[in-house]
């Protein structure tokens, strides 16, 4: 994408032209949430003027058109991520919902079955079930499956971020319920083998969910080939609204788990004495669900579509290897991750990461360089990343985090570097 396409696209976004504390607003913190394109704010707005009534519940030509909307909205999504069919597309309120969804689910059955024909884990009676998680995650890769009995075990982590896969295959065994992973990380941008990590838990005969919050905003996800049993991604991560998000989950897997909360729309007869449940995916989705949400959602994926997810990937690699050159540049620069403290790269090969990046300058405390940078205008974050873990791991409190978006220039990375610089300078 060059930067003449990349100023056009901007003009999408009001709030990139606005002002702070004077400045023009860098906004670099993308990984927290995006901006969103006009035509997803007036996809929400021409839905409340226009359409505005209950789904799936009316006979009236207003609840019809909405349902029609709703349901366009979830095929838009299978096309996305390249599933079979709109029966494995449930629709919930983010990562976290769907994480917490599966994690409720399975605490119920204990097991799936990987393979087709399969008969799952045969776990051993009352002992407590595990998770295989990467030390990457965040938060709510953790706490879902803690809160629901299961005990979180982490692939121990080499230091440019990948899990040692040697450990990895060693850490499978009768209590193995499912592994858990994200698909690229929110604190360090590593993408991790994802394919691999599916492929050898399912010589395990055991069930995947990667955690897509990361990954599907900044490059194309087909959870076809990857394999994945389960995915889960947030609206508000790539330019939609918030309040809405997706599980994607394997036809034959999603028969297997019980419903997750009761209410409407979730069943098929209800008595006193018994209630029977809806066809999948509407057996997990109780209650009215978000339907502006969720058109508003498609009119996203919509909008990155057009612009092409190969090219705001290969957009967002150059803004990253751009960036990270600068910055070594900076004295005293730490890139986790990246580097070693002491200048060295980690990784020979950066030209695959385009997520976040999390540093630190010297002993200048993230807290204050993100209040000095936002001074200047730039917003990045700061703190824990929602990824304590990985913070104990790396030995750190939290770190200072840029993460990029499809609007993003050279010209921002350049005031973004020169603003660390004034910050570098201001502590001596
Ligand atoms: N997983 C990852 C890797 C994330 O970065 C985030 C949010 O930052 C989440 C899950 C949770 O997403 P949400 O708050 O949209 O549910």
């Amino acid at each position: 994408m060059n930067d003449e396409i990349t100023v056009r696209l901007r003009e999408d976004f009001p709030i990139l032209s606005r002002e702070v504390y004077g400045k023009t607003l860098v906004y670099l913190d993308n990984a927290a949430t995006t901006q969103k394109p006009r035509c997803v704010v007036e996809a929400i707005s021409d839905e409340y003027y226009n359409v505005n009534a209950n789904v799936h519940r009316g006979v009236h030509f207003l609840s019809q058109q909405a349902t029609e909307l709703h349901e366009q909205s979830r095929e838009t999504v299978r096309q996305f991520i390249g599933a079979d069919s709109t029966s494995e597309i449930v629709f919930t309120r983010g990562t976290t919902e769907s994480i917490n969804l599966l994690a409720s689910c399975l605490r119920q059955i204990g097991t799936l079955n990987a393979k087709e024909n399969g008969c799952g884990n045969p776990q051993k009676k009352n002992a407590q079930r595990e998770i295989i998680v990467s030390t990457l995650e965040h938060h709510s890769n953790i706490v879902p499956w803690q809160l629901n009995g299961f005990k979180v075990r982490p692939i121990p982590m080499i230091d440019n971020g990948m899990p040692d896969m040697d450990a990895y295959r060693l850490m499978f065994n009768e209590n193995t319920a499912l592994v858990a992973v994200t698909q690229v990380s929110n604190v360090l941008g590593t993408i991790n083998p994802v394919k691999e990590i599916i492929r050898i838990a399912h010589d395990n005969n055991i069930c995947v969910l990667i955690d897509g919050a990361q990954s599907t905003p900044h490059m194309k996800v087909d959870v076809k080939d990857m394999d994945c049993d389960f995915f889960a991604f947030s609206g508000h991560k790539i330019y939609g609204p918030t309040g809405v998000g997706v599980l994607y989950g394997k036809e034959r897997l999603l028969e297997q788990l019980p419903p997750y909360q009761g209410g409407g729309e979730m069943i098929r007869n209800v008595s006193f004495e018994l209630t029977t449940f809806n066809d999948l995916p509407y057996k997990f989705e109780a209650g009215t669900p978000d339907y502006v949400g969720t058109h508003s959602l498609a009119a996203a994926l919509d909008y990155v579509t057009a612009v092409g997810m190969d090219c705001i990937h290969h957009h967002e690699q150059e803004l990253y290897r751009y960036a990270v050159k600068q910055m070594m540049e900076i004295e005293g620069m730490v890139i986790y991750g990246v580097t070693d403290g002491q200048g060295q790269m980690l990784n020979a090969d950066i030209s695959e990461c385009a997520g976040p990046i999390s540093f630190k300058v010297g002993n200048i405390h993230h807290l204050d360089l993100g209040t000095l940078l936002d001074r200047l205008g730039i917003a990045i974050r700061t703190g824990h990343h929602c990824a304590e873990p990985l913070m104990h791991r790396l030995g750190i409190e939290g770190t200072a985090r840029a993460s990029f978006g499809l609007y993003n220039t050279f010209d921002e990375i350049d005031r973004f570097v020169a603003g660390i610089r004034r910050v570098a300078q201001m502590f001596g």
